[in-house]
């Protein structure tokens, strides 16, 4: 009655199977990348948009589908770019609960 055992063999031979699909975008910080997930709607490629700098009060970070147009926008008025850039990325990759 055991006719898992040839199964299990066969899954053990590539491990970066389980991993996700993702896409590498340069970040606000020199030499640094982040992990973006396809859009969660269509699967597209995200582009990031910064506006905003240490001149000006708000720094705005968009995440935008370049394939269906969706997007989201985190702005923040005393915290900096970097900061920022973390939390939008964050939300972009949080899946809309299901
Ligand atoms: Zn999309």
């Amino acid at each position: 009655m055991c006719k898992n055992n040839q199964k299990d063999n066969e899954n053990n031979t590539d491990k970066s199977v389980h991993s996700m699909p993702y896409y590498t975008v340069k970040s606000w910080k020199k030499g640094e990348t982040y992990k973006l997930f396809p859009c969660p709607f269509c699967g597209g490629e995200p582009d990031v948009k910064y506006k905003g700098n240490d001149y000006t009060k708000t720094r705005k970070v968009t995440v935008k589908c370049k394939k269906c147009r969706c997007q989201r926008t985190d702005a923040a008025m005393r915290n900096g770019m970097e900061w920022l850039e973390e939390i939008a990325i964050k939300n972009w990759n949080q899946k809309p609960s299901v």
